[in-house]
């Protein structure tokens, strides 16, 4: 099985590329923020728990979306293979996919990473706050907390994954068409 890893800031276009990664390569999208968002809109304990930190722009613990990656997994054994969207987000959380990918004999495929600089995150969150009804898009200081925790946690990951030799980086900017274009480049 396939295990893509889309990667970058939020607001850089990962689900968009993921939908059409799904279209064209028959895989199962696992997006953390989008089942999270779920568990959210059901009103269950987990959610609820989330809701206030999501709502702040922090991260959820680790643990949280560790089982849902696991269960996701479990839930879809007779797929093509996995991109993972908004996940890992902490190096911990890149440690334990992997542990679960060995478990099956299996591993990461590779990280496309997608890249934005900071303002761009802004405009682009502020430009999807009036399209889609995101508590954490509609204020400017939410989305900078988003940022500062995507350089202070996220980012490490990078590293974890150049040491994997699995890291790839393509431009966010342009069409959207363009960019998947780059995306297929890397996985051919
Ligand atoms: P996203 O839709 O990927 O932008 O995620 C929305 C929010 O959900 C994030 O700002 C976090 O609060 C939370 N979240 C999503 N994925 C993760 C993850 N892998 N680890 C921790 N928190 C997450």
């Amino acid at each position: 099985m396939k295990h893509y890893i889309l990667f970058g800031p939020p607001g850089a276009g990962k689900g968009t590329q993921a939908a059409l990664m799904v279209e064209k390569f028959n895989l199962r999208h696992i997006s953390t923020g989008d089942l999270l968002r779920r568990e959210i809109k059901a009103g269950t304990e987990l959610g609820r728990q989330a809701a206030a930190l999501i709502e702040k722009g922090n991260l959820v613990p680790d643990e949280v979306v560790e089982g849902m990656i696991a269960g996701e997994l479990a839930a879809h054994p007779h797929v093509k293979g996995f991109i993972y969207d908004g996940f890992p987000r902490t190096v911990a959380q890149a440690e334990v996919l992997d542990k679960l990918l060995a478990d099956r004999g299996e591993a990461v495929t590779a990280v496309i990473s997608i890249m934005i600089d900071d303002e761009m995150v802004l405009s682009r969150i502020k430009h999807r706050a009036l399209l889609e009804n995101r508590k954490d898009d509609a204020d400017e200081s939410i989305i900078r907390t988003r940022i500062a925790n995507y350089h202070a946690k996220t980012e490490p990951v990078i590293g974890f994954y150049k040491a994997e030799g699995k890291y790839n980086e393509i431009g966010g900017e342009g069409a959207i068409e363009e960019i998947f274009g780059r995306i297929e480049k890397v996985i051919g």
